[in-house]
């Protein structure tokens, strides 16, 4: 009988500032069965971040060698740095039937959505601007120039939540990711995903009814 048990892809954006990153942690530590996908970014590492845990963190020119070997599943450019995400490690996970979060920008989501046949999109939305503005604030890790930027291009990002399948308001934490883990529980219940499993176990349970 073939086992259709391929992970879900997931894909996670929205403007700086929405709480991706967060929820992302959230819903790894209460999901045995969840991978999140490790990027590659040529920016500098901030305060505390670890190579090969929070990014992988290369020059400019690994990033384009990458680039030309097909490496990335997609590659985008985000406030001036180059950000990417591994092709090889996504499908291995997938494969072995683990769900796979890409925590990833607007440009970079839509080239997933133009390249690949699978993929739910996910579009976390802060509760208001305001707040968005406070906690990019709060954040601190910014120049006043960068936080411009993000903060300007939030405004524009969040035009961009039609093209996504669900839009998740990160009011509170806990309760954006249980809608998210909600999402998940519909999306592993749909026909188009399980309808071969279906079949065969009902294909499986005659024939061995007849033969056995
Ligand atoms: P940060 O520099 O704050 O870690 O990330 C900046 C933006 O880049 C965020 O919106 C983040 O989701 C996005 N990003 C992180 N990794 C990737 C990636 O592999 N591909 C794309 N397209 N965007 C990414």
């Amino acid at each position: 009988m073939v086992n259709h048990n391929r992970g879900l892809l997931i894909v996670i954006s929205g403007p700086s500032g929405a709480g991706k990153g967060t929820i992302c942690k959230e819903l790894l530590e209460k999901n045995d069965n969840l991978f999140i996908s490790v990027s590659a970014t040529t920016r500098n590492p901030r305060a505390g971040e670890v190579d090969g845990v929070n990014y992988y963190f290369l020059d400019k020119d690994s990033f384009i060698q990458k680039i030309e070997a097909g490496d990335f599943l997609e590659h985008a450019e985000v406030y001036g740095n180059y950000y990417g995400t591994p092709k090889s490690k996504v499908e291995e996970m997938l494969l072995s039937g683990k769900d796979v979060i890409l925590e990833i920008d607007i440009q970079g989501a839509l080239k997933v959505k133009e390249n690949s046949q699978e993929g739910i999109f996910v579009f976390i939305l802060p509760p208001s601007m305001e707040e968005l503005k406070k906690r990019i604030i709060k954040r601190g890790s910014e120049t006043e120039e960068s936080l411009m930027t993000r903060f300007k291009s939030a405004y524009q990002e969040i035009n961009y939540v039609s093209t996504y399948n669900y839009a998740v308001v990160n009011d509170e934490v806990h309760e954006a990711v249980k809608k998210i883990e909600s999402i998940l529980t519909a999306e592993r219940c749909r026909v188009d995903r399980i309808k071969e499993n279906i079949l065969d176990s009902k294909e499986g349970l005659i024939h061995e009814q007849l033969y056995d």
